[in-house]
């Protein structure tokens, strides 16, 4: 390998082996490879997720292609600092580019169709298994670009996930939305926010908002809720009287739900607005258990569907809706070396929007 000079160091926030907490080290700044760009981190989103990545046990991580040491953070937005060889067609260094979270192949049969959150080579990614955006640089390929148009980074990064994730569960359900129909969203906090814009943007459906907290509903309106209910906790008794109110909301049921809590409680109160040919989507990992008894379980002729991740088209599309002021973004901003404290406050709940770091 031939270099220029000494190499050049950053301070990134890794997880430098497995069960361990991560820290902040001094890594080199990566050099792109063919067909990749380097990008100036400006803005990152933290994300659950990145909370239980340190405890994954190493022979799964393994198991998934995911390799130690990496730098955390999949929601990054910056800007074009460096071409790597082969890059005739990417956007040129100086451009606002947001980063799509969820990796994928680009040549197996479910990328060529379009359908690359479907895509099974596509496990390990920016920020799980690989360097991500919590550090100045990171490497990524030019497939993954999206152009910002003038979109403010900070903005943008959730959008890349938070924003993505729902608005797939949110164009999954468009087809039973008409005029009139209610639209019901479980959690009201990150992407369950995302879901209530996506849902006033682009369908005529009107959105009900469902959350334990209080604090969370207010939001909700604010970003164009309709109706709120308070529930599900999950108390003895509570799903089915949630799940009451909600038809009673929706003039006997609702056409679509969205859950992105996916506990027993929200899946039974959720299973239970729904009305005949409606859908349920099932988006949070809560851990909860979908039954179907033979007789008063699920609506009858009604969708029940389930995915992970979203489309590059996803990101393009929430992009676009973001730069043309159709949606918007609630961020909390934290800098680097306040990373922990940031994290901290997404673990106990105490965030009123997406936490963002700027590097
Ligand atoms: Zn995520
Ligand atoms: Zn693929």
């Amino acid at each position: 390998m031939t270099s220029t000079g000494a190499t050049r160091l950053m301070p990134a926030y890794r997880i430098n082996a497995w069960l361990e907490q991560p820290r902040m080290v001094d890594v080199p700044v990566p050099e792109p490879g063919p067909g990749e760009v380097l990008v100036a981190v400006a803005a990152n989103g933290l994300c659950h997720s990145d909370l239980t990545m340190s405890q994954i046990p190493g022979e799964i991580g393994a198991a998934i292609g995911w390799r130690v040491p990496f730098t955390l953070g999949h929601e990054i937005a910056g800007t074009v600092a460096e071409l790597g060889p082969e890059t005739a067609d990417a956007p040129p260094v100086g451009t606002g580019v947001a980063l799509v979270s969820p990796a994928s192949c680009g040549r197996c049969s479910y990328c060529l169709a379009g359908r690359d959150s479907a895509c099974p080579n596509g496990l390990a990614g920016r920020g799980y298994g690989r360097d991500g955006g919590l550090a100045r640089y990171v490497v990524a390929p030019v497939r993954a670009l999206i152009r910002l148009d003038g979109l403010d980074p900070v903005a943008a990064a959730p959008l890349t996930d938070a924003g993505a994730t729902s608005y797939h569960a949110v164009r999954r359900v468009l087809p039973v939305l008409e005029p009139g129909s209610t639209a019901v969203v479980l959690g009201a906090g990150g992407l369950g926010g995302f879901a209530i814009q996506h849902l006033k943007a682009c369908s005529p459906a009107r959105v009900v908002a469902v959350d334990t907290s209080k604090a969370r509903l207010v939001v909700a309106r604010e970003l164009g809720a309709d109706d709120t209910v308070v529930g599900v906790g999950g108390e003895p008794g509570e799903a089915g009287k949630v799940a009451g109110l909600l038809r009673e909301a929706s003039g006997g049921g609702a056409a679509a739900v969205l859950d992105f809590v996916g506990t027993d409680a929200t899946i039974a109160a959720g299973i239970g607005a729904v009305r005949p040919t409606g859908a349920f989507g099932l988006v949070g990992s809560g851990g909860g258990t979908l039954r179907a008894p033979w007789y008063g379980g699920l609506p009858r002729e009604a969708e029940v569907f389930t995915f992970q991740g979203s489309t590059i088209a996803d990101a393009r599309a929430v992009v676009a809706l973001a730069a043309a002021g159709r949606i918007r973004s609630l961020v909390e901003v934290f800098t680097l070396d306040t990373v922990a404290d940031a994290y901290r406050a997404l673990d106990e709940g105490a965030l009123r929007g997406r936490a963002v770091v700027t590097p």
